[in-house]
């Protein structure tokens, strides 16, 4: 049993915390308090006051008075801080991990993972912090030099969702506090003691350096604190991740004052399994990307194409992997499933089922609800004919829906059919399948593996989908160009003023 006392002790969390911060806590004059649930048994584990209109204000204004002077500070010595920062999430990893698995659901070690994902951030980021740089141009004037060179962009709003409720925020903070920017967390309010957390240990290091408003936090609803920072011209970007439907309504806010977004949004993921895939690998990739983290990742795996030569062994295997699961407390090593985030996601999930059903798919495991408090769900397998209406959506939660197809070209095509493009893999060992796999005609995702599954990135690659999953870039690459602005730069060192296309324009 977790000692959750001492455990938010560790974390220098209170039985009700403040939910604004720019290094000093804020206490808002209104006391509107949200409280914290296990999903695992619904009992609340603390709360947070969250930011009013006052609160907001403030944490903006001390995030651009911050700027003034984190901007000047020179790349690697902002490098520096965010190494401290990663070095002391590493002292933190265990308490921390346990606390985003009893917060948010995720087991144990998927939450420990998560707080690695952070840290492998912080140290990108500190090596990115020597490499923030543009390429020369060759000018066609004589004596002149042409360059391009980034400038940090401002306050960058941060809106996470609640399933990754610590790493994504590292994915953007990282890199925007190389970038030189200042930054302003809205967490989901699912999470907000993960949040509290982090923000306390941040706070730590900005200490030591006499620093603060670089990073900031304000906890609160959506609809109020979320609302007023992306229609914030103070804000020029916005870094969203959440579902499709409040993503298309930021990117509206954003776009309509010229504001940037980076959308992270839903996903609707699929495995193409050939005839000559290995199969024990198949089985492996399946079950951690379909019933991991309880099928609560943008990137879990939704729909699976196996070609029709193998289909039945596979869904043998796979039924019965399925029956050996098991769910539970997500901080008991043991198990392998947590629980939905809350009630309206374990409807959500039967919904969708009947849905599924109505529609011709036929449950081959799961569908039920399992005799415990807390909101538990069966992770379920539905076969289905042909590619079903309910199969174009994204359902957050465990259900894989099977489907069998004859030619690689039929799968890629109904592959692509959704309105989602975040992950996407195939199963082969033909070079010719990978391939097609991964041209300009295969997968249309921003993601596309070979022979591993569709969740579990790593942080070195760029991260994002195509189409509704919004386009947005983040963590590795260059993907910290959105962080900042670019500037063309010519410098004549002549004596003359030549003009650019040999246009003459002289005056006698
Ligand atoms: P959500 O859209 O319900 O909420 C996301 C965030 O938006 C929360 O912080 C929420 O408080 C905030 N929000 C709500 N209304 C707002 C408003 N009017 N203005 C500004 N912010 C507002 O999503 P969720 O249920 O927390 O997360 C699940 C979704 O997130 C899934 O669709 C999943 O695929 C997606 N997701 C995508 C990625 C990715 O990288 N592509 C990563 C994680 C999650």
């Amino acid at each position: 049993m977790t000692d959750i006392k001492k455990l938010l002790a560790e974390l220098e969390l209170e039985a009700v915390n403040p939910g604004a911060c720019t290094g000093e806590w804020i206490e808002p004059s209104e006391r509107n308090e949200l409280v914290s649930k296990n999903p695992s048994n619904g009992q609340p584990i603390a709360s947070v006051i969250q930011a009013d209109a006052d609160a907001y204000e403030q944490v903006v204004e001390a995030a651009q008075a911050s700027f003034a002077t984190w901007r000047m500070m020179p790349a690697p010595a902002r490098g520096e801080i965010v190494r401290e920062l990663g070095n002391e999430l590493r002292k933190y990893k265990d308490p921390l991990g346990r606390l985003v698995s009893l917060e948010m659901g995720k087991i144990l070690s998927e939450g420990l993972g998560e707080v690695q994902e952070m840290i492998d951030m912080c140290d990108f980021a500190v090596g990115l912090s020597r490499q923030l740089y543009g390429p020369n141009m060759t000018s066609e004037r004589p004596r002149h030099r042409m360059y391009e060179q980034w400038h940090p962009l401002g306050v960058v709003g941060i809106v996470t969702a609640f399933n990754f409720p610590v790493a994504v925020w590292a994915w953007n903070a990282a890199l925007a506090a190389v970038c030189g920017d200042t930054m302003i967390w809205k967490p989901s309010s699912s999470t907000p003691l993960t949040a509290v957390a982090v923000q306390n240990i941040s706070n730590k290091i900005m200490d030591r350096h006499g620093l603060s408003g670089v990073f900031n936090l304000v906890i609160g609803p959506g609809r109020s604190v979320g609302e007023r920072m992306i229609n914030d011209s103070r804000v020029p970007l916005i870094s969203f991740t959440g579902s499709t439907r409040m993503g298309r309504h930021v990117a509206e806010a954003t776009a309509t004052r010229f504001g940037r977004s980076i959308l992270e949004l839903g996903g609707n993921n699929a495995i193409i399994v050939e005839p000559d895939a290995k199969l024990d690998l198949v089985l492996r990739a399946v079950l951690f990307a379909a019933v991991g983290t309880a099928g609560q990742r943008c990137t879990s795996l939704r729909r699976l194409f196996l070609h029709s030569s193998i289909a039945d062994g596979v869904i043998e295997k796979l039924v019965k992997a399925y029956g050996s699961i098991t769910s539970g407390d997500p901080l008991d090593e043991s198990t392998l499933m947590g629980p939905l985030v809350n009630e309206s996601a374990v409807e959500e999930h039967f919904a969708a089922i009947e849905k599924a059903k109505e529609q011709g798919g036929e449950v081959l495991i799961g569908g039920g609800r399992p005799d415990k408090p807390g909101n538990f769900v069966e992770p379920t397998i539905i076969k289905c004919s042909e590619h079903i209406p309910i199969a174009c959506d994204e359902t957050f939660a465990p259900i894989l829906y099977v489907f069998t197809y004859d030619e690689l070209e039929e799968a890629i095509t109904v592959h692509n059919s959704v309105a989602q493009g975040l992950s996407s893999a195939i199963f082969t060992s033909s070079v010719y399948s990978a391939e097609t796999f991964l041209s300009h005609e295969g997968s249309d995702c921003g993601i596309a593996n070979v022979n591993i599954g569709t969740s579990g990135a790593e942080i070195g690659g760029a991260f994002g989908g195509e189409k509704e999953t919004g386009g947005g870039r983040e963590a590795g690459s260059d993907a910290w160009k959105a962080y900042m602005r670019r500037q063309t730069c010519t410098i004549n060192w002549s004596t003359e003023l030549p003009l650019a296309q040999g246009v003459k324009f002289d005056v006698e």
